[in-house]
């Protein structure tokens, strides 16, 4: 499937190029929580703006420098949770990497595909970011495409401590 994956390069290279939610938000009440991926050298800020009474994603930035997929996979990720409900975004980082770890299924113990991978039924529809789907062919990239989603849950899971420990 040519077209499809044209499309999806093309989506991949838009976001690099014209990355969405770029920059940074006043700290606090804002949480910046740095993420690296020494593999590739990828670095990722995520600012993200948790509003406590409506539990929801109030705003996000991302800062930081990267490969494509790094980077495009930063910027579309802050289109699908940026206004939606924590409990929302989880599900959404929780599809995602679902997505993103289907290539440990079909795989012999020498990482050759030889069954067709079982995909996830996805929770929540991925739009753009199913862009990313190919990255798994490339199991060395993966860690790219999951660095800021990493980021984001571990600062909504600091985000959630704090406002426990209140
Ligand atoms: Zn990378």
């Amino acid at each position: 499937m040519a077209g499809l994956e044209d499309l999806y390069r093309e989506i991949i290279l838009d976001h690099y190029r014209n990355p969405r939610n770029r920059g940074e938000l006043p700290v606090p009440p804002a949480r910046r929580v740095e993420g690296f991926n020494p593999l590739c050298g990828d670095e990722v800020v995520v600012f993200v703006d948790v509003d406590p009474a409506a539990g929801a994603v109030a705003d996000v930035r991302i800062a930081g420098q990267g490969c494509s997929i790094s980077q495009s996979s930063a910027s579309m990720m802050t289109g699908a949770v940026k206004g939606q409900t924590v409990e929302h975004v989880r599900e959404v980082i929780r599809a995602f990497k679902a997505m993103m770890s289907i290539h440990e299924q079909g795989l012999d113990g020498e990482g050759r595909q030889v069954d067709e991978p079982v995909l996830p039924d996805p929770a929540v529809p991925l739009g753009d970011l199913e862009a990313l789907r190919g990255v798994v062919k490339f199991p060395v990239r993966i860690k790219c495409a999951t660095l800021s989603w990493n980021t984001l849950a571990q600062a909504l899971d600091e985000a959630e401590a704090e406002a426990e420990a209140r």
